[in-house]
């Protein structure tokens, strides 16, 4: 399997490379030449097989020859080993038709652990195979950071630098990084918000020299790899619930567009989901452009879901690919617009196109506190905040109701207790791998939201 950039000037590379690359030279995003189909028979066997078994079957279509087979499946077990739930992404029954997918079973609490976690094995295969050593970059809102860590933390292939914005993640979120004290984790809380910590890692890669020379590379959701992983939920899930002769709706609280993307990408690969719904807070960059075909950044507020307090959602540009009939020169053009003006306008026919794929609903933080409350006391499910987005969202749009509908439940309550005290008065323990929390040590360093300060600090650790 090949893979060419979303601006069209960067070498066509396979998936091992870009893996490493994470963002393509030219500044664009990774996507596969084309998508591997998963047949109706395969997607009903999904019902009955191991989490991590689907996982290995639906990644290898994409990773093709350029790692092995049983690497894969030998990778694939250990990244899900831990997890504290034997299904990994169990279903549990919300009310008639409606389904919380459970996403926060992992050592970090968030979806991310789910993609995190073998891309982290995936890096160290490829890198040791290779002898070669390399440096991670990557900005958080809150849970990419620490699920990256956990995922790369004692490797010795790799020394990893994450961004947060200073004082804009909730206490568990930073301690869930800070308290890594691992020899090859740098913490730095910048004096910013997420989107300028964002704009720092861009263009530390947008420094070739800096780039190559520290062999820099993302794990955020920029990362192809990210996104593949994240797929696999989509089939599990849909097939638990019926598929392909039943396939559920999905609502997706939305921050970077990667989540709902990899439900767009099995919607490509064959999985017939009839609805899927993008749901937002205040910051809804996205849900705008789905009414005005205008894709434009707008200031980023700070509430009660911090990780999806984003403005700019990175991976849309790989939708946005797709909307403008393949044709790179006009991501390219786009893109540039964005970064001249802080805007562009998507054509008609690509809004049209948007349009028919995906529906969008920005939340209010009243909303979303109220579902918490009325979630608990009507099902006596205790629901993050995040995933409340989700819930609100999918219950407004929702078409069909005889179509199952699934919300994504992107992290645990416990990341998030203010918002859980706020709405329903309670506490959210926990879960025992964590309960010492409070208790273990921090290290981080604060950096002015500067770049050449930032870079002259990741140089000095990444190659000392
Ligand atoms: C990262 C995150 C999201 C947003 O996912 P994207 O792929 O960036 O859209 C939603 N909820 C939680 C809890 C997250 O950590």
């Amino acid at each position: 399997m090949r893979y060419t950039s979303t601006r069209g000037q960067a070498p066509a590379l396979d998936f091992a490379d870009v893996l490493l690359a994470g963002l393509a030279p030219d500044g664009g995003l990774y996507v596969p030449e084309r998508w591997p189909t998963v047949s109706p028979d395969e997607i009903a066997s999904f019902a009955t097989r191991r989490y991590a078994e689907v996982a290995t079957d639906i990644m290898a279509r994409f990773i093709g020859d350029s790692i092995p087979r049983a690497d894969l499946a030998a990778i694939v077990d250990a990244a899900y080993r831990d997890f504290d739930h034997p299904g990994i992404a169990p279903l549990r029954q919300l009310d008639a038709g409606e389904w919380i997918l459970e996403l926060f079973h992992g050592p970090t609490l968030s979806f991310k652990d789910y993609a995190l976690q073998v891309v982290g094995l995936l890096f160290d295969h490829v890198l040791r195979r290779r002898k070669l050593h390399m440096t991670v970059v990557g900005a958080t809102s809150g849970d990419t950071g620490s699920a990256a860590i956990e995922a790369v933390r004692d490797r010795d292939s790799i020394t990893a630098f994450i961004l947060h914005p200073e004082g804009r993640v909730t206490d568990v979120q930073r301690r869930q990084m800070t308290t890594v004290t691992s020899k090859n984790i740098h913490n730095i809380a910048v004096q910013g918000n997420f989107d300028d910590c964002q704009a720092l890692v861009k263009q530390m890669f947008g420094d070739a020299a800096f780039r190559d020379r520290l062999r820099l590379t993302a794990v955020n959701s920029i990362n192809w790899a990210r996104v593949m992983a994240q797929v696999v939920y989509y089939f599990t899930s849909a097939s638990a619930l019926g598929a392909p002769n039943r396939v559920p709706a999905f609502a997706v609280p939305t921050g970077n567009f990667g989540d709902a993307f990899a439900g767009h990408v099995a919607r490509r690969m064959g999985l017939a989901i009839p609805q899927m719904i993008i749901a937002t807070n205040r910051n809804d960059i996205l849900v705008r452009l789905l009414a005005t075909g205008t894709y434009r950044k707008g200031a980023v507020f700070a509430s009660v879901t911090p990780s999806i307090d984003i403005q700019v959602s990175s991976n849309f540009e790989r939708l946005l690919l797709e909307l403008e009939n393949n044709d790179p020169a006009v991501v390219k053009a786009r893109m540039g617009g964005l970064e001249q003006s802080g805007e562009f306008q998507i054509s008609p026919a690509a809004l049209a196109k948007m349009r028919a794929e995906f529906d969008g609903c920005a939340v209010s933080e009243n909303q979303t506190l109220a579902c918490m409350r009325e979630v608990l006391t009507a099902s006596g499910i205790l629901i993050d905040p995040h995933t409340a987005v989700g819930v609100v969202a999918g219950r407004a749009l929702w078409r069909e109701r005889k179509t199952p509908m699934v919300y994504l439940s992107t992290a645990h309550p416990a990341k998030f207790p203010d918002a859980v005290a706020e709405a329903t008065r309670g506490e959210a323990p926990l879960p025992r791998r964590l309960a010492d929390l409070h208790q273990r040590p921090e290290r981080f360093d604060v950096l002015p939201n500067d770049l050449a300060k930032v870079k002259a600090y990741v140089e000095a650790r990444a190659t000392s």
